[in-house]
């Protein structure tokens, strides 16, 4: 199954319009062919060229240069983790745009040279092709970005269920999982609070909600493992050959791993998986889409909506790779990278899943 979904983003790679695997002719200047351009850093639109340090088109540009000649200042924005700018939210939120500008390096100092400097040049992988057809092009682009703002939209949410979770566990009770009579702890609150997270998460996806209720169940319970990992990369602290969660108030020191079972061999794999997660620094938004292309898995056995799961799994690995070129430059090596995180994952789901739950049963039949 794994093969499968690699398989469906090398199609993406070989076979789609937004495909950046390409390198650009020689001849030609940056961004000045008729199928390529280089995207905004700030936005994801097409950029018009190097204008204040960083490529970016020209809304972009004009809103810097307004904002900076007018000395504008923007009412902060209320929304405490930031609101994500792409090309259709990004007049939504002028501050958090102007945050983007200068997250990105934009500044009125590197203003006038206009060109742009060879250290900064961006490589070849940085170019998206396009078809001809530059209407069939917008669409895409705007439906690929309506469904990054749905799935962040849907992380987001997960994320506070989760930690509405997590708040009612004492936090500052933490619990060393040092033998198999602890891990009971680490059931009650490792297996809930995940089962949580991605139910949440999968109900706000508004396609995951007209599918057969038998696929919905079959999709969540497959997944736990591996949305649990990508959204704890974000929670635990792998330092010292440790585990700890300090959220949901549990460790697992180094030398407990073997003592505790097969919970131990599963955390223990999962923190290989996880240390590359961290290692990649991926953005939010980015985990989120990962997040969805483990939840929307055509290849999980007894589902009856196949084809419409193949398509959503395609449609998200777009937005992922369109994300990964965006924030980190190099959309094919950050998207290979990704590709093999999720297989990684899915290695260990198919190792441990059954496992895990068969245990978290026998544990709730026995309480
Ligand atoms: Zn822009
Ligand atoms: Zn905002």
């Amino acid at each position: 199954m794994l093969r499968e979904v690699t398989g469906a983003m090398v199609v993406e790679q070989t076979n789609r319009p937004l495909t950046t695997t390409k390198h650009p002719r020689k001849t030609e200047k940056f961004g000045s062919g008729k199928d390529e351009h280089i995207l905004c850093r700030v936005c994801g639109d097409k950029s018009s060229g190097f204008h204040y340090g960083v490529f970016s088109c020209e809304g972009c540009k004009g809103f810097f240069r307004r904002t900076v000649r007018q000395k504008v200042e923007y009412k902060p924005c209320e929304n405490p983790k930031g609101c994500l700018i792409m090309r259709i939210s990004r007049n939504r939120c002028q501050y958090c745009r102007l945050q983007k500008c200068l997250a990105v390096g934009m500044s009125h100092e590197a203003v006038r040279l206009g060109r742009c400097p060879k250290k900064d040049r961006p490589s070849k992988s940085c170019f998206m092709y396009m078809p001809s057809n530059g209407t069939f092009y917008l669409d895409r682009q705007v439906r690929t970005e309506q469904l990054v703002l749905t799935v962040h939209d849907a992380y987001r949410k997960a994320s506070t269920m989760y930690e509405e979770f997590a708040m009612r566990i004492n936090p500052h009770l933490q619990n060393i999982i040092r033998s198999e009579d602890d891990v009971r702890t680490l059931y009650l609150r490792y297996l809930p609070s995940t089962v949580r997270f991605i139910t949440s998460f999968a109900r706000e996806i508004p396609l995951f909600k007209s599918l057969p209720h038998e696929d919905q169940k079959i999709l969540v319970k497959a997944s736990i493992l591996e949305s649990s990992a990508i959204y704890d990369s974000c929670n635990v602290e792998l330092d010292g050959e440790g585990w700890t969660n300090n959220k949901l108030g549990f460790a697992i020191p180094k030398d407990s791993f073997e003592y505790i079972g097969i919970i131990g061999q599963l955390f223990l794999t999962l923190r290989k998986v996880i240390e590359k997660i961290q290692r990649h620094e991926y953005t939010e938004v980015e985990l989120s889409l990962m997040c969805a292309l483990v939840l929307f898995c055509p290849d999980r056995a007894g589902l009856s909506s196949k084809i419409l799961l193949e398509n959503m799994e395609s449609d998200i690995a777009v937005a992922l790779k369109y994300q990964l070129l965006l924030n980190h430059g190099d959309g094919c090596l950050s998207f290979a990278r990704a590709v093999e995180v999720l297989t990684s994952l899915r290695d260990t789901a198919t190792r441990f899943l059954d496992d895990l739950l068969n245990a978290q049963v026998e544990m709730d039949q026995s309480s």
